[in-house]
């Protein structure tokens, strides 16, 4: 059996809350009056998404788009795809894309683009977590919950190979030097 890394808690379910609810406020202040649509990147956005609408108490829509570009250790292979792609048409709609965590900025600035070429009447990305040491591509972040160290980070949807979605905090992975 191989040896599964130990998740250590990098910032405590509380303060997740706290930082949730923060850019609730913020996206609440700027489109209560718009309806927008908001777009999670899957999988990884699924719990912030889940737990950041129910604090917005305006109409909204629900999109999810999936992108792969890590395969199965913790460094990017660099070559994102898209896996699954917008269901409805986003032209003339104010669109808020939910990502878990900016790194290299090459995934998110690959779905930007696709969504730009959507025709959007507005488009800005709210993330979860930043981690900037290791960018590629200058990404702006119009709602930025926490800025991390450049460690893996897992938990709170966020997976290595697919395990440690459902910790509650943010954890870095013993070991890890991303
Ligand atoms: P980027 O293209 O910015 O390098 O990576 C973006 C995607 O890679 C994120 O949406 C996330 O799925 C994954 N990713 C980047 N850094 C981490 C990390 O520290 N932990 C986990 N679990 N996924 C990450």
């Amino acid at each position: 059996m191989s040896v599964q890394p130990e998740p250590l808690v990098l910032v405590p379910r509380q303060e997740v809350a706290a930082t949730v609810q923060r850019l609730a406020a913020e996206i609440k202040r700027d489109y209560h009056d718009k309806a927008p649509v908001l777009v999670g990147v899957l999988k990884g956005s699924f719990i912030f998404m889940a737990d950041l609408i129910r604090m917005l108490d305006f109409r909204l829509t629900v999109e999810f788009v999936s992108l792969s570009s890590y395969g199965k250790g913790t460094e990017s292979s660099g070559r994102v795809k898209l896996v699954r792609c917008l269901a409805s048409p986003v032209r003339g709609q104010d669109v808020l894309v939910i990502e878990d965590i900016v790194d290299t900025g090459l995934t998110i600035a690959f779905l930007l683009d696709y969504l730009r070429k959507k025709k959007p009447a507005s488009l800005k990305l709210c993330a979860l977590l930043d981690k900037p040491a290791r960018r590629k591509v200058p990404v702006t972040i119009d709602y930025l919950g926490l800025t991390v160290p450049d460690k893996f980070v897992v938990g709170y949807g966020l997976d290595w190979d697919e395990k440690f979605r459902h910790l509650p905090d943010v954890c870095v992975l013993e070991g890890s030097e991303d």
